[in-house]
């Protein structure tokens, strides 16, 4: 796959950036896409875009204000509290149709790029039920996508089966953990780095950090 060029799904996030060491590791050509639907925090375009110039990534910024035009939720407007559901209910950060748009236009961008792979850091292990986020939604649109554009795309989720500290766990392997600790931004207050210490993503954050510093021997 050393010659075969990928297109990773990248928010700036814990999850995004740790792909994007994965797949420079894997592809030799590797190129970048981050969906600006007018998040909450402007911030978060910024620290992508800032990751992806560090590490020599050519980045796309595609407009998708769209999706919050469809879907207003907690991630794009502030009078929506960021909450985890209740009783089997969705959180209120979650957006109908996000991932399936995203990887769609992705997957528009991956044939004008000539990108075969497309790699995207989703996870059914530690998230808050996103149905978007699952295995099997993610090769079902992979058949799709390949369908719809006769195309041969392989949609690529390290991610899937690892929990938070799994995934700190490969970024260490990758030789990024400290890069991811410092430079991406996951926190629904949108303060990069540690963060708020008090949101969900926060919480999860965290709470994956520690148990995998504690695994390591380093706390
Ligand atoms: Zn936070």
């Amino acid at each position: 796959m050393k010659k075969d060029k990928a297109l990773v799904v990248f928010s700036g996030g814990q999850d995004s950036t740790t792909c994007l060491f994965w797949a420079k590791e894997r592809f030799g050509e590797v190129e970048a896409v981050t969906f600006n639907y007018n998040q909450r925090h402007k911030l978060e375009i910024e620290c992508a875009q800032e990751i992806a110039k560090e590490l020599g990534v050519k980045h796309h910024i595609l407009d998708m204000s769209l999706l919050n035009q469809l879907a207003p939720n907690a991630l794009t407007r502030d009078e929506i509290e960021v909450k985890d559901g209740e009783e089997g209910e969705l959180p209120s950060t979650f957006v109908p149709g996000r991932n399936l748009l995203f990887l769609s236009f992705a997957g528009v961008l991956a044939s004008q790029i000539s990108a075969k792979h497309i790699i995207t850091g989703v996870c059914e292990t530690d998230f808050s039920g996103y149905p978007d986020c699952r295995d099997v939604f993610i090769k079902s649109l992979n058949v799709t996508l390949n369908l719809s554009m006769d195309q041969q795309f392989v949609i690529h989720t390290p991610l899937m089966w690892l929990n938070k500290a799994e995934t700190w766990k490969l970024a260490d392997e990758l030789n990024a953990l400290d890069y991811v600790r410092e430079k991406t931004l996951t926190c629904y207050n949108g303060i990069p780095s540690d963060g708020c210490g008090e949101c969900p993503a926060c919480h999860l954050r965290r709470k994956g950090l520690e148990e995998y510093l504690q695994e390591k021997g380093e706390l």
